[in-house]
């Protein structure tokens, strides 16, 4: 899908290129997915249908080069294509090339239009920003965040240890959401003791909202030999259609139930908007103006509001501060877990997967994202979900046949990093509770064949 510019005065003076849209391997980097997809952020905040062309790309190499998971293909070829019909609507000249790479692309432009500057939001990821500099792109700030990169830089310069809940609290104050004269609206900044509930029994979430799929979807699903389901939009209407039916649905409930895990219901009453706040079809502004909007009707919990609002301008924004000031990577496993997820997630971006991933899944930065490792056994999971019951193992052993790998593997994680645990304070009472297991040698023995198992697919 690509057309020519057709402004009046032959050639328009500037190239908006929506240019970051390639997840593309290159000595093991990956650059961003389409990832700017709104009208009025990025580049294309000042965009005018008479001035600029705009330009996608859709590189082979993005959509071959991996083992992507052929949803999250999906979601992110048809997002781009409806966001590029939508400016066509509008008025816009719009080049979707399908080039053999996005620099490729990007190079086919550029001599069609060799005169014109390119304007790009400042991509998402370290690589492609270095990439796109070599390649004559203007870049403009990414205000797809409600922190500025350089306000994050200064917030952590001034830090001793990065605490989440100290970050979270300054961007109440500055962005004045839950305040009330200067103080956090109902007495308190966090109400987590009041959202560890699990789920009520034989509990019926309410229905997800299902998307229908159109013609532009239905194309992109026969390219990429995909059954799409549908659980994700793929436009703008329809992300926007997913954050009311939150906000109706689901945002009361969001809090109590926000670590409940139930067979029947993947999700609970989490928002399910990550996608669309990664990919630019929703902007995080919109998201917690609905958000207040609802909490101010009084027909949602504080502990609700304030839970889900902590997620977005808290750790959202923490995560991509992070991202930005400390550019994690190891180069050991932690990283082919981080490649894995990469493929297989809807919502992953890349400022999002590496802190998260490296820092708070699997705790590969020494600490410096978490005071302690984000790690539970099959009695947590067996208190927090309906999933433990009819399962073959049994949550509260961890050795022999019937041992639940969780139980196994969280006493031998805790086990073999005992030497670094030991000396956080956080840490003190698992590390009392594995220091009185008397069955250690077992639990080590159990340990392996888990592991073996969990790679011959047995387990
Ligand atoms: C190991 C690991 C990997 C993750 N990988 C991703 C990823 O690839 N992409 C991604 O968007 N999120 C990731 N997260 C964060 C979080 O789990 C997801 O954002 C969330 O599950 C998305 O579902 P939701 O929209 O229903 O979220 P909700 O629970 O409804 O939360 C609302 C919003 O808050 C934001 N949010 C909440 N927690 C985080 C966080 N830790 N980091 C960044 N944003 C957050 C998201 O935008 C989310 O949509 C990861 C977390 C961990 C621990
Ligand atoms: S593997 Fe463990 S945590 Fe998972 S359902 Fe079975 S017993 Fe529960």
């Amino acid at each position: 899908m690509s057309r020519i510019a057709k402004n009046k005065n032959g050639f328009p003076p500037k190239i908006c290129t929506r240019c970051n849209l390639e997840f593309e391997w290159r000595k093991k980097w990956a650059k961003n997915w389409f990832d700017h997809l709104h009208r009025k952020y990025g580049a294309l905040k000042d965009a005018d249908p008479k001035d600029d062309l705009i330009v996608l790309v859709e590189s082979a190499r993005m959509t071959t080069g991996r083992n992507w998971h052929k949803e999250r293909l999906f979601f992110l070829i048809s997002s781009a294509r409806h966001f590029a019909q939508s400016l066509e609507e509008e008025g816009f000249t719009v080049e979707y090339l399908k080039a053999a790479t996005t620099v490729a692309g990007l190079k086919e432009v550029q001599k069609k239009y060799p005169k014109l500057p390119i304007l790009c939001a400042e991509p998402s990821s370290f690589r492609q920003f270095e990439a796109l500099k070599a390649h004559r792109v203007v870049f403009i700030e990414n205000d797809f965040f409600l922190t500025p990169r350089p306000l994050f830089q200064s917030w952590a310069a001034d830090q001793k240890n990065y605490l989440m809940e100290n970050f979270y609290r300054k961007q109440r104050t500055r962005l004045n959401v839950l305040m009330e004269g200067g103080e956090p609206s109902g007495g308190s900044w966090n109400f987590d003791k009041e959202n560890r509930l699990p789920p009520p029994k034989k509990y019926e979430g309410p229905k997800y909202l299902e998307h229908d799929r159109d013609e532009i979807d239905n194309q992109v699903a026969i390219e990429i030999s995909h059954k799409p389901t549908s659980t994700w939009a793929t436009t703008r209407r329809g992300a926007l259609a997913q954050l009311k039916n939150f906000i109706k649905n689901h945002f009361a409930e969001f809090g109590p139930l926000e670590d409940a895990m139930t067979t029947d219901n993947w999700a609970l009453h989490h928002s399910l908007l990550s996608p669309y706040l990664n990919n630019g079809l929703l902007h995080p502004s919109e998201v917690i103006k609905a958000a207040v909007q609802a909490f101010n009707t009084g027909a949602i919990p504080i502990e609700s509001a304030e839970g889900f609002i902590r997620q977005v301008i808290g750790w959202r924004e923490y995560v991509n501060g992070m991202y930005w000031f400390l550019g994690l990577i190891t180069g050991t496993n932690p990283q082919e877990f981080l490649e894995w997820m990469r493929e297989v997630f809807i919502d992953a971006s890349e400022w999002v997967m590496v802190p998260n991933v490296i820092g708070m899944g699997v705790h590969a930065d020494g600490g410096t994202m978490m005071t302690k490792p984000y790690a539970a056994g099959g009695a947590y999971i067996s208190r927090m979900s309906n999933y433990c019951k009819p399962c073959v193992y049994d949550p509260k052993l961890r050795v022999g046949e019937k041992a639940c790998p969780f139980t196994t593997l969280y006493w031998d994680f805790l086990d073999r990093h005992k030497a670094a645990f030991v000396k956080n304070h956080r840490m003190s009472q698992q590390i009392f509770g594995l220091n009185r297991l008397s069955d250690l040698p077992q639990l080590k023995v159990r340990a392996t064949d888990v592991l073996e198992g969990l790679e011959a697919g047995t387990i």
